[in-house]
């Protein structure tokens, strides 16, 4: 008998509801294993607000260490309010940073999908099919290029002083371009064959770095319709047709505004997961898009999906478990197509099935079969 593969994985369960939907993933991965006969091991570990509280850092060396050691790792959320007064370098959110550093993390998967069921939660009057993967880069650019501040005695033109000036730089190098633009190609070849590369290559001199490093990458994947979108112009088109688009891939900071834009108009943020890569054969990390939401910890109102989902996702881009991950998806769609609401996604309409963290944890269990 071949023996059943098993996954270390590293958990962090973090502050506020982090461990609430943290717990409410492993039960469901748990099953999900035992039903596809793997085994998971996992090992917990500190960081983010609780992490300061019990020894003083926000990413103790022994955390990083045993996620360096997984094969995956799976986060809830860091921080809240206890927290927030202290000094830049020891907040919960430093965490974060010091993870995607050790691990090397260079490239952010958001899936942004609308369930049909959950369409009177979106802002968009008519939003149709919303199915869009924004894939964007995590280690580069402007958030790590050099930045300073300095005193100037030079004039603006109506004669008054520049005084201080702070600048910030973004800097991509091929490398760096290459090796996202190319997993994008690959889970575009995956999904509908159309990629999307947002930018601003109208001004910005990194911008047509990346046009023309993804311009050579197209001639491998010719199945794949490559176009480009000026970054201003996407914001309007992520709501004016946002059906028209399969898989987004751009910088750090084009990323993070567009990936939330594309969030918002899904409806909820407790539907929404993450994956986070690094290079193939190296641990990547899912969390759920939100925070660790301070307000409503331990009230039980937790929507637990977005970190089943980031599960799921763990499943199949760090485990090679497809189809437990594909299992898994299908069960939320199940519970949602089956009326189960928790109060982030309930609209009061008939047929809705009203539950709280543990109510929606047991409606997935069921439908993992
Ligand atoms: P948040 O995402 O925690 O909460 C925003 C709103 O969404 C709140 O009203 C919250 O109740 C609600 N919400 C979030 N997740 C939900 C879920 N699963 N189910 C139902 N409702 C949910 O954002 P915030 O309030 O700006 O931040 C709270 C803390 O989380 C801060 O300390 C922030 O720095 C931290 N944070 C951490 C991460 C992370 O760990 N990756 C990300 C964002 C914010």
């Amino acid at each position: 008998m071949i023996p059943s593969a098993t996954h270390k994985i590293a958990v962090i369960k973090g502050d506020g509801i982090g461990p609430e939907i943290v717990s409410s993933a492993m039960r469901v991965l748990d099953k999900t294993a035992a039903q596809y006969g793997f085994r998971l091991s996992y090992k917990e570990l500190r960081a983010g607000g609780c992490a300061i509280d019990d020894c003083g850092v926000p990413l103790p060396s022994d955390t990083l260490e045993g996620c360096k050691s997984s094969d995956a790792v799976l986060l809830g959320a860091v921080g809240g309010p206890k927290w927030d007064s202290m000094e830049p370098s020891l907040r919960p959110e430093r965490a974060l940073l010091g993870l995607r550093a050790g691990l090397g993390l260079y490239s952010n998967l958001r899936p942004a999908l609308l369930f049909k069921e959950l369409a009177s939660a979106s802002p968009l009057k008519d939003a149709g099919e919303i199915d869009i993967l924004i894939v964007r880069e995590l280690t580069g650019g402007i958030y790590f290029g050099d930045n300073g501040m300095y005193e100037s005695d030079d004039m603006l033109p109506d004669g008054s002083v520049k005084g201080v000036v702070a600048y910030d730089t973004e800097a991509y190098s091929e490398g760096e371009i290459r090796r996202i633009v190319r997993q994008a190609f690959e889970l575009a070849r995956g999904r509908n064959k159309h990629l999307t590369l947002v930018d601003k290559a109208n001004v910005l001199r990194t911008s047509r770095l990346w046009r023309s490093v993804a311009g050579e990458i197209a001639s491998e994947f010719p199945d794949v319709t490559l176009d480009y979108l000026y970054v201003d112009n996407c914001t309007m088109q992520l709501i004016g047709r946002p059906s028209s688009f399969d898989v987004i891939v751009t910088s750090n900071m084009f990323g993070d505004i567009i990936s939330d834009e594309a969030g918002m108009i899904t409806g909820s943020i407790g539907m929404l997961p993450s994956a986070s890569l690094g290079a193939p054969g190296t641990p990547g990390m899912y969390e759920p898009i939100h925070g660790s939401a301070p307000d409503i910890a331990g009230t039980g109102k937790a929507n637990p999906l977005a970190t089943i989902l980031s599960a799921a996702m763990m499943l199949r881009w760090s485990l090679d478990e497809s189809e437990a991950a594909s299992c898994i998806e299908n069960a939320v769609r199940g519970v949602i197509s089956a009326g189960y609401r928790t109060p982030d996604i309930a609209s009061g309409a008939e047929g809705e099935i009203h539950v709280d963290t543990e109510g929606m944890t047991e409606a997935v269990l069921k439908f993992v079969v």
